[in-house]
């Protein structure tokens, strides 16, 4: 039976999905061996897979107890029970840790049948339900939705002021020059006049995306309002900032939305600068605003670094 079991596994490939699950996962034989162990099952019991290969279930190796912390006897076991009447089956449980303590878990048990329909094996999918791990998927969780832009999800206002305070004091204490840009999609009360809000909300998420994939790890994206992003950008020059944002400008002039009314492209106008000793997140946001602003009066779609004052006319 293990043979048949192990030919149909490594036929049907199917371990190159339970390899990558979340969830603990392994397979035994009608015999309750096993012949296939995960990593997270590894990662949630302390099990390794070497270990486990061809151990019996129950027997010598991880111990079961029912939602009440009692033990189970091996007929007892949701997979045992199983592969006698091929059904499916789900419940808690509790499984003894390698280290001894006992891990609350959420198991599924399903048959595994050839193709003249026999149960061949067994396969319990299990997903640890410690408190622990709920608390720190709350917390997690909570994380993301402090920090992050429900919409775009890239950093949100609260985040994008934190960042900038510790670049600064990054550049004030480690010598780090970063950069600012700050941007402003142009002519975007158009977009949702012309197409409505709910496609203004998928261009935004298409500029954030485009922004956000198209810098470096150590570089940061931020939703300050509306249509203004700013970014970070780390260990720059004056020529690399500019490169940057010239770069960024054209991937948003040469996005698309594909919508029931047509295709939508939005440009964006960009404040560049440089950040410098004794700036304050104020300061900064400031300059790079007013740069924005000095893009948006030269005619939009482009990227101000330095004031360009008129050329002073020459007197009569
Ligand atoms: P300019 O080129 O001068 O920046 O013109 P603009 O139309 O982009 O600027 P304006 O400030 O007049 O309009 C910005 C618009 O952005 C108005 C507001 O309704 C819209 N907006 C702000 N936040 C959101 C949002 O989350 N979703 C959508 N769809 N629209 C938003
Ligand atoms: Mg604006
Ligand atoms: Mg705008």
């Amino acid at each position: 039976m293990t043979t048949h079991l192990k030919t149909w596994l490594e036929r049907s490939e199917v371990w190159s999905v339970l390899d990558h699950l979340y969830d603990g996962a392994y397979v035994t034989d009608p015999d309750l061996q096993i012949v296939y162990w995960n990593p997270s099952a590894e990662a949630i019991t302390g099990y390794r897979r070497e270990h486990m290969l061809a151990a019996i279930l129950a027997e010598n190796v991880l111990p079961h107890l029912d939602a009440e912390g009692v033990p189970l006897p091996k007929a007892k076991y949701p997979l045992a029970l199983t592969l006698r009447d091929g059904r499916v089956r789900a419940g808690d449980l509790f499984l003894r840790h390698h280290d001894g303590y006992q891990v609350p878990v959420a198991a599924r048990v399903a048959p595994i049948r050839n193709k003249q329909g026999e149960v061949i094996g067994g396969v319990e999918i299990f997903r640890d339900n410690s408190v622990e791990v709920a608390a720190l998927a709350q917390v997690e969780s909570l994380k993301k939705i402090a920090w992050l832009d429900a919409l775009t999800q890239v950093g949100n206002r609260r985040y994008t002021e934190t960042r900038l305070q510790t670049s600064l004091a990054e550049q004030e204490h480690l010598g780090q020059p970063f950069g600012l840009l700050f941007l402003d999609v142009d002519h975007f009360k158009k977009v949702n006049d012309t197409y409505g809000h709910d496609a203004g909300d998928l261009v935004l998420k298409m500029v954030a995306r485009t922004l956000a994939h198209n810098l470096k790890s150590s570089d940061f994206v931020g939703r300050w309002g509306g249509e203004e992003f700013l970014v970070l950008v780390t260990n720059v020059d004056e020529a690399q900032l500019l490169a940057t944002a010239e770069k960024l400008r054209k991937l948003i002039l040469h996005s698309s939305l594909e919508t029931e009314q047509g295709m939508i492209q939005v440009t964006a106008s960009f404040g560049a600068t440089l950040a410098t000793k004794g700036d304050t997140p104020e300061t900064l946001t400031q300059r790079a605003d007013k740069l924005m602003y000095h893009s948006k009066s030269t005619g939009r779609n482009r990227v101000s670094f330095k004031l360009q004052r008129r050329p002073r006319a020459i007197p009569l």
